[in-house]
């Protein structure tokens, strides 16, 4: 990956949040995307793993519907509507179980379907639907 102003590393602030969100998640915030640290520095690697890229194209996803809609109706949508909410992370999972999959590789689905049943998604959606919908791509 090419070093993009853009894109940033969780340091500094987001230390003093919950660790699972400033070392196991990642969040763009149009016009940023901000990586746990160590997958920002595998990316930047000359060799990044393509469970790294996979992360990346997700917020990707992110990036471009909050361009779309705006940041601000994205981010009101996004805390108000569990609709929305699940459904702009069904869309950038889709893109990043494609991208795996391509490789043979797969993504931790019940993980995944767990943390969107939980708080880290502000209980969007239950994990039985959640890992339904996650199987389908
Ligand atoms: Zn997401």
């Amino acid at each position: 990956m090419k070093r993009t102003a853009n894109i940033k590393p969780k340091i500094g602030l987001w230390k003093f949040l919950p660790k699972i969100i400033s070392t196991k998640t990642a969040q763009c915030i149009y016009p940023f995307i901000f990586l746990p640290e160590d997958i920002y520095k595998d990316l930047i690697s000359p060799t990044p793993k393509s469970e790294s890229v996979a992360v990346l194209l997700h917020e990707k996803v992110h990036f471009e519907r909050q361009k779309e809609k705006g940041i601000v109706q994205w981010s009101i949508l996004y805390i108000i509507s569990s609709k929305f909410r699940f459904n702009e992370e069904l869309l950038a999972f889709k893109e990043q179980i494609k991208y795996l999959k391509k490789l043979n590789l797969t993504l931790d689905l019940e993980l995944r379907a767990k943390r969107l049943s939980s708080y880290l998604y502000l209980w969007c959606v239950s994990y039985e639907k959640a890992l339904l919908e996650l199987k389908k791509f």
